[in-house]
């Protein structure tokens, strides 16, 4: 079994660390990454925080992988040694339901498997993420990174691309639609870049004041900052889509404010409760309160190709895997510009000290 170096939590309250652990043996359709880079999610904080609990230990984290394949299995037919690829939150689904027969594997009817905290459908052994050297990953689950993509910084459009992509097409954003963008972090700063790119008219909505002049040079023609009421008030029923990327709870009153007549409100921040809200604000005006989660393997190559030919790249903070709990503690106060991307490289030095 191919022998794997990566950092792990231990436990919801201890810090990640060097983990030594087997990938699985190659099967007949696997493919064998060297891991590059691997962008930092809030879900990993979530996850080996045992924010949503069920998290198994120890729980090495990371689902924006982007890497080289340096092995294939013998019934591989997409992947050569050496192309340059990625995977992201999902590694297996049954494959067989209607949901993962039209592309919708994220929605499989018997759960697809997450890439780390799931568990392989054949040996039921816990899956682990891309805070590592190498990962094994069946070829349809398996992303081709366009030419045209800086590899070094491709890695976030794995979770925070599809995310925001996702819902932005499902809501038919395109040119002329009003977007609005809760929360500047991972996914919302792809949010603004996505919608912008789709040709959206976008509005960060933010707490933090000072990421005026970030959220206008990364494409938003405008900022609401959440604690101006007056602005608030005058933005009343101004948007046709909000994407909501808050990871605390947080009530959503004032964003519904801010819905045009059929508009949607779409929740992906990873919460357990929201704050209660009138119905009122749902029927008068015919809005929605919707969720949504990353998206299916066919719609993120899709994706990975939109960026390529449109130039879009999340802006990345490189670090390396021994930084990892600082980048945790700086995400939490919402210190990131605008995702952690860890240069595996860095792992080099754990190698040669175990
Ligand atoms: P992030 O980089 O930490 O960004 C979150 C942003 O939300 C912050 O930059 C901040 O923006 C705002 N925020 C943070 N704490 C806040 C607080 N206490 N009150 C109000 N606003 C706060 O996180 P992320 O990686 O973008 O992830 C965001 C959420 O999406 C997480 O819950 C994550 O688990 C979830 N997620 C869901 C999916 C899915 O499939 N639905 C996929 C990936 C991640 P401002 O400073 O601009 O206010
Ligand atoms: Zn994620």
């Amino acid at each position: 079994m191919p022998k794997a170096i990566g950092y792990a939590a231990r436990s919801a309250t201890t810090p990640l660390t060097t983990f030594h652990f087997d990938r699985r043996a190659l099967r007949p359709e696997d493919v064998q990454i060297d891991i590059l880079y691997c962008g930092v999610c809030h879900s990993d904080l979530h996850q080996t925080r045992n924010d949503w609990k069920g998290t198994m230990y120890p729980c090495c984290p990371g689902h924006e992988i982007v890497g080289r394949v340096s092995k294939t299995g013998p019934a591989v037919r997409k992947f050569r040694e050496g192309d340059r690829v990625a995977v992201g939150c999902l590694v297996d689904s049954c494959l067989a339901c209607d949901q993962c027969r039209k592309g919708e594997e994220q929605l499989c009817r018997n759960r697809s498997t997450g890439t780390y905290n799931g568990k392989d459908r054949i040996t039921g052994e816990t899956t682990y993420g891309g805070y590592s050297d190498i990962i094994v990953v069946r070829e349809e689950f398996v992303l081709r990174i366009p030419d045209a993509l800086d590899i070094k910084r491709a890695a976030p459009l794995l979770c925070a691309g599809i995310t925001t992509y996702s819902p932005l097409k499902k809501w038919n954003v395109g040119p002329g639609s009003r977007v609005g963008v809760a929360g500047l972090g991972g996914l919302g700063h792809m949010a603004v870049k996505l919608a912008v790119g789709l040709g959206a008219d976008v509005t960060v909505i933010t707490g933090s004041p000072a990421k005026e002049a970030d959220a206008k040079a990364l494409g938003a023609q405008k900022v609401l900052i959440t604690t101006d009421k007056d602005a608030l008030r005058a933005a009343t029923s101004s948007f046709d889509v909000i994407i909501d990327t808050v990871p605390v709870a947080h009530p959503v009153t004032p964003y519904l404010h801010l819905l045009d007549i059929d508009g949607t409100l779409v929740i992906v921040g990873a919460i357990d409760q929201l704050p209660p809200f009138h119905t009122g604000l749902l029927l008068g005006q015919r809005r929605r309160v919707t969720g949504s989660p990353i998206g299916g393997i066919a719609e993120t190559q899709e994706m990975l190709d939109f960026c390529a030919a449109k130039n879009i790249l999340p802006d990345c903070e490189m670090i390396d895997i021994q930084e990892i709990n600082h980048a945790y503690e700086r995400m939490e106060k919402s210190d990131v510009k605008y995702r952690f991307v860890i240069d595996m490289a860095s792992l080099g030095k754990e190698a040669k000290a175990a």
